[in-house]
């Protein structure tokens, strides 16, 4: 497919990211990993500069490989035993209030690294329990038993992104299955009422916009509180190609569908990750 030129509102200016090296130098000192730089998310410079990062635990290998992401496909090594406590020391290092744990996913894991997810929590509560965690996790293959150990622990938010819409998982997410994550949304909401949920997904891929308004509905009936909608940028010449720039105003739209829809907060613009701005998320909300 031919590459579209990308529009002016895609054209970011670089802020002025001082803090950069400090939130790189702490990750590097206790070799961790961001999804930040991993997924080249083009949110890098204004993230790390305001002191926040998406930490990686579990390697940097995936054993899946979806069409859209630039991380590293393969088979990982087994899981650092002290990399739990790594996470928390960098995270008390950063001086954050709020911190986003996600992972590749492993399928190679019987728990699909559930248990080290509930580590990785439980040892930042241990260093600070005022600080507020959000994980982003895989789907576990949709074995209860592993979302029943990471919700265990009491995450403040539990993230877990569909990413588009089901007509285009073969292309997008191949090893996915849309209903398992829809299920696993569902299920944490009625097993664990306090967690807030989150998904969010991209916007650039091909999908239509019914099929836009059927995820939203879909969404909404696994009881998702929260939402990000984003542009789909190809992070690599071997994934998948843009179909097209959705432009700034039809974000805009997305966004005031969404409130309709009584999700608590949707955040909708080409920027948007979704991890992107997520504590003022969480705290626009728990104030409310
Ligand atoms: S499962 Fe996640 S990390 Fe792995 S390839 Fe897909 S999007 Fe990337």
């Amino acid at each position: 497919m031919e590459n579209l030129r990308k529009p002016s509102w895609l054209k970011k200016r670089i802020p002025p990211f001082q803090d950069l090296a400090r939130v790189k130098s702490i990750v590097d000192e206790v070799d961790l990993h961001t999804v930040c730089e991993e997924a080249r998310c083009p949110n890098l410079g204004e993230c790390f500069s305001r002191g926040t990062a998406t930490i990686l635990i579990l390697g940097k290998v995936c054993t899946r490989d979806c069409g859209f992401c630039a991380v590293e496909h393969g088979l990982p090594s087994s899981p650092d035993e002290a990399e739990p406590e790594k996470v928390a020391h960098a995270v008390k290092k950063m001086g954050l209030q709020y911190v986003v744990i996600t992972s590749v996913t492993r399928d190679d894991l019987s728990d699909g690294g559930a248990s080290h997810f509930a580590k990785t929590i439980q040892a930042i509560r241990a260093l600070d329990s005022r600080i507020k965690i959000e994980v982003l996790i895989p789907d576990f293959k949709g074995d209860p038993s592993s979302l029943a150990l990471v919700l265990g622990e009491g995450p403040d938010v539990l993230n877990h992104n569909v990413e588009t819409v089901p007509r285009l998982y073969y292309e997008v997410r191949p090893q996915a299955n849309y209903r398992r994550s829809l299920d696993l949304l569902k299920r944490s909401k009625e097993t664990h009422l306090h967690t807030l949920t989150k998904s969010g997904f991209m916007l650039g891929l091909g999908e239509t916009e019914k099929e836009i308004l059927n995820l939203f509905r879909d969404l909404r009936e696994a009881g998702c509180d929260f939402l990000t909608i984003g542009q789909y940028l190809q992070p690599r010449s071997d994934r998948l190609s843009v179909v097209r720039y959705i432009p700034p105003e039809e974000f805009e739209k997305y966004k005031e569908i969404g409130e309709k829809m009584d999700f608590k907060t949707v955040a909708s613009g080409p920027f948007v990750r979704s991890s992107f701005h997520a504590a003022q998320m969480f705290s626009t909300t728990r104030d409310r």
